[in-house]
């Protein structure tokens, strides 16, 4: 524990059972390529990347497939080199089982590298918007499971200075190791990516904060550091209890400073980022390599070998299970992420993503939360207790339950992390998250549908202003005619010539009349 250092404390909270000890004992292990990748678009934040190849074209390893097409996407590459077989609707790993566009790469085996941008080492001779730009090739996002672009959250201009950069090694879910296991095998890239990232945000000072059940992790960054001799990053160790990692209690816990409600914590001079982006911003920056493949935890009383395995992205879930030894007699389901935030996945031929930390092959009684039919709630007000954001769960329970979707923003649902802690102490198994993401979707979905009625309402006042315009145009044309008609005629009384000519004009016409009169009377014969 860092001596110097007052370690501050949130609200709420748990102690759970870590079962690190099943998965952390050994070295990272690289899994082999699969014959068939299946690379989401959509791993990220933000918008989904655009596909660049077309069917039939042959890739290599760490080309970049698809670009990012707004300011919050990031680039996909692809992970190993083959030929693009499909791109097509495919399952993703996502809690309702939903379908969305992949670019599947059948491999060639050969796992060639594509020519590589020229590596950045001396990385402080270069603009802070170059190192960005080579992020944002990079196709990085958040690691720890946000999947937040990175490029655009160390995108700080405009904002206040960044005082202290935040690297989040708390790893406060129990069964995942991947972060443990990466400080431990690869501390110094995080060293040197934590460097870069003090050198483009700013930040006068790191504090890489991690839980005090990862003692191993936290020697092997201290001597990372001390060999680079950065004196301005410091390990802090907090106490184990979930969720430490949350990014407002990590904040919290290190600087005793609130992010405010629905704030980001740039808006107090913090900027935080996952121990494995840190990696692989130093992978990028000074190797020139984008991001194609992540740690993943395989763990879980149903996994026969758990441990951590370096992926390629797009890798299928059952092929990692396999390759780390096979699912055991115990499994139960397999769920993406840990048992406290994680989900069940409808299917094991989902692919890995940038942000897939843990593949849990969970026993019946290994995951907890309601199992249980829920019963009434009884009003105990164990969630509020436990709850790190300081909300009131049964509150938000209850209008998100009733659809008051005005009322659960008043009770700053957007606070609510979804750590799972008030589900958990439930003792009415009420499946409280559910109702959160539940009403979270429905906002969504209403102002994304407000937007498009906004948008609508925008084209139908634009073209009938544009119809009326139109009509006003053609008004003042006719009336511009009828006045040039009208002035042409009283320019003919007004010149004497015109009005001689005019004058024997209408004699003539009169002469005619009288004749045709005169026969008109004159009798039959
Ligand atoms: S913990 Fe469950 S039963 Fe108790 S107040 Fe909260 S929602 Fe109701
Ligand atoms: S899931 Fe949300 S409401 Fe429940 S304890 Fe966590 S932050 Fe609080």
């Amino acid at each position: 524990m860092s001596e110097s250092r007052t370690i501050w404390s949130f609200n709420g909270g748990l102690h759970l059972d870590d079962h690190k000890s099943e998965s952390n004992g050994r070295p990272i292990v690289d899994l082999p390529i699969p014959a068939i990748l299946t690379v989401p678009l959509q791993q990220h934040i933000g918008q989904s990347a655009e596909p660049i190849v077309q069917v039939g074209d042959g890739v290599k390893k760490g080309q970049m497939i698809a670009r990012a097409i707004d300011f919050v996407s990031a680039a996909v590459h692809a992970p190993t080199s083959g030929t693009v077989t499909a791109i097509e609707h495919r399952p993703i790993p996502h809690p309702s089982g939903l379908s969305d566009t992949c670019i599947v790469i059948t491999a060639d085996g050969e796992d060639r590298w594509d020519e590589l941008p020229e590596p950045m080492t001396d990385y402080t001779s270069y603009s802070t918007a170059d190192l960005r730009e080579r992020i944002r090739w990079a196709g990085i996002v958040g690691m720890g499971g946000a999947a937040f672009p990175t490029a655009v959250k160390v995108n700080t201009s405009g904002q206040r200075p960044i005082d202290t950069l935040i690297i989040n090694a708390a790893e406060c879910e129990p069964y995942i190791t991947c972060d443990d296991r990466l400080m431990r095998d690869q501390s110094a890239d995080i060293v040197d990516g934590i460097a870069i990232l003090q050198h483009i945000t700013g930040a006068r000072e790191c504090l890489i904060g991690i839980e005090d059940n990862k003692p191993e992790a936290a020697q092997a960054l201290r001597a990372a550091i001390a060999e680079r001799g950065a004196a301005n990053i410091d390990v802090v160790v907090v106490p184990t209890l979930y969720p430490s990692g949350g990014e407002k209690q990590l904040i919290q816990l290190l600087t005793g400073q609130e992010v405010p409600s629905q704030g980001l914590p740039s808006s107090i001079g913090v900027l935080c980022q996952n121990v494995a982006t840190s990696a692989a911003v130093a992978d990028a920056v000074l190797r020139g390599r984008p991001l194609i493949s992540r740690i993943v935890t395989v763990t879980g009383r149903g996994a026969q070998n758990p441990g951590n395995y370096r992926v390629a992205i797009g890798t299928p879930a059952a092929f990692v299970v396999e390759q780390s030894g096979g699912y055991s007699s115990d499994v139960d389901r397999l769920i993406l992420g840990g048992p406290m935030m994680g989900f069940a996945l409808h299917s094991d031929e989902v692919p890995v993503t940038k942000a897939a930390n843990c593949l849990l092959a969970a026993a019946k009684a290994e995951v907890p939360g309601p199992r249980d039919a829920a019963r009434p709630c009884i009003r105990c007000g164990e969630c509020a207790r436990v709850c790190p954001a300081q909300l009131l769960p049964q509150q938000l329970y209850w209008y998100a339950r009733s659809r008051d979707l005005d009322k659960v923003q008043d009770y700053h649902l957007f606070d609510c992390i979804e750590c799972g802690c008030c589900a958990y102490v439930c003792p009415s198994h009420i499946p409280l998250v559910h109702y959160y993401r539940f009403a979270k979707t429905e906002i969504w979905t209403q102002e994304r549908d407000r937007e498009r009625s906004d948008i609508a309402r925008r084209r139908h006042e634009a073209r009938q202003a544009r119809l009326e315009r139109l009509e006003q145009e053609r008004k003042a044309r006719l009336r511009q005619k009828k006045e040039a008609l009208e002035k042409k005629s009283t320019d003919a009384k007004d010149d004497p010539k015109k009005a001689a000519i005019a004058a024997a004009m209408k004699r003539v016409a009169d002469k005619k009349a009288a004749q045709s009169a005169t026969a008109e009377q004159t009798p039959e014969e």
